[in-house]
């Protein structure tokens, strides 16, 4: 093989490709990697959402997807692809949700992407920042890590990823049961579907695999069904698509994401995939091969769950991390 950067042309056509799949041994132009991932997204939907031919709501209103965007390229394929496949439907309604985390040059441009983005697609746009929900701004609650961590053995080692995750998982359902919606679809790559499925397998945790996204099959009490219909397309080709359609999309990254395990299993996945192509895959079929098992072995089994005795969401625990949380962030430092 002669070592020159030289430009493939596509597997299916005659134009230069944007993209390699390695893992299927094919080179893929902008057109075809956009009706690759457009098939890829359809089957998906088809899969996960189950709607039927009227999906009309007995109330006479249309059934109610929220689509959680963030200005970065999973979300805004995730947004472009479904108004594409469905956004047509009279008996659907998309709407474009964006959490403001209180991130200081990374949230407030981002969150203009998105505005941006929902508008061109002529879908409506709702907010949600972390101050009304009864938080800090995540600038502020890096700040108070530390001495929260002195104070309470639980929060010790806690980075800034996991308050935030847990107060974004809340914004967006208060944002669902505030919208009255049906599903929530997010934005999840192939590449997060097999890191989150190696981080909960490494440290143990089959229960939190069995109940990561899509939920359609098991949904989980109290909380909108979340579906990922992006989670077959690695990360590369979402942001060659991105690109290669000139959606508005922001590149920067959040200042407090070093440190976080994510970061550590992004590694460690992408080490995979380039030694074994379609380890990716292989790790997402496992996943959906653990749930089946496990739906079999636990046939009427409902996920064991509690209500906040503060808030009332649902919990394994007496006061949810979330209330936990808040009441960390509340004391005094
Ligand atoms: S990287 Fe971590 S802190 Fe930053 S927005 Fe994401 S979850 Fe929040
Ligand atoms: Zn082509
Ligand atoms: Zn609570």
């Amino acid at each position: 093989m002669d070592s020159a950067i030289e430009v493939q042309s596509c597997s299916r056509c005659r134009s230069d490709s944007i993209v390699h799949q390695p893992y299927s041994g094919q080179h893929l132009c902008g057109k075809h990697l956009s009706s690759s991932i457009r098939k890829r997204t359809s089957k998906e939907l088809r899969i996960q959402l189950e709607l039927p031919k009227d999906a009309t709501r007995l109330d006479g209103t249309p059934f109610r997807i929220l689509v959680a965007i963030s200005g970065g390229k999973d979300s805004a394929v995730l947004l472009s692809m479904m108004s594409e496949i469905i956004g047509r439907r009279r008996d659907v309604e998309l709407i474009a949700v964006c959490v403001d985390e209180g991130i200081n040059g990374y949230r407030a441009p981002s969150m203009e992407f998105a505005r941006e983005l929902a508008k061109s697609l002529g879908v409506r746009f709702e907010t949600m920042a972390y101050e009304e929900m009864g938080y800090e701004r995540m600038d502020k609650v890096v700040q108070m890590i530390p001495s929260i961590g002195q104070r309470h053995t639980e929060a010790n080692g806690l980075m800034p990823c996991s308050y935030c995750g847990v107060f974004r998982r809340q914004s967006l359902n208060t944002m669902a049961e505030r919208l009255d919606a049906d599903v929530m679809a997010l934005g999840h790559n192939l590449d997060d579907m097999a890191q989150s499925v190696l981080m909960n397998l490494q440290k143990g945790e089959v229960e939190r695999s069995v109940r990561l996204a899509p939920h359609t099959q098991s949904p989980i009490e109290g909380i909108v069904p979340r579906i990922v219909p992006l989670r077959w397309v690695p990360e590369q080709e979402i942001h060659a698509f991105a690109i290669y359609s000139g959606l508005p999309i922001h590149h920067g990254d959040c200042p407090h994401a070093r440190g976080a395990m994510r970061q550590q299993s992004r590694a460690l996945v992408a080490n995979l995939e380039s030694q074994t192509p379609g380890a990716r895959h292989g790790l997402l079929h496992s996943l959906d091969q653990i749930r089946d098992l496990h739906r079999h072995a636990n046939p009427d089994s409902k996920q064991q769950v509690n209500n906040c005795t503060i808030c009332g969401e649902i919990t394994s625990r007496d006061i949810c991390q979330s209330c936990t949380m808040r009441k960390w962030l509340s004391e005094d430092t």
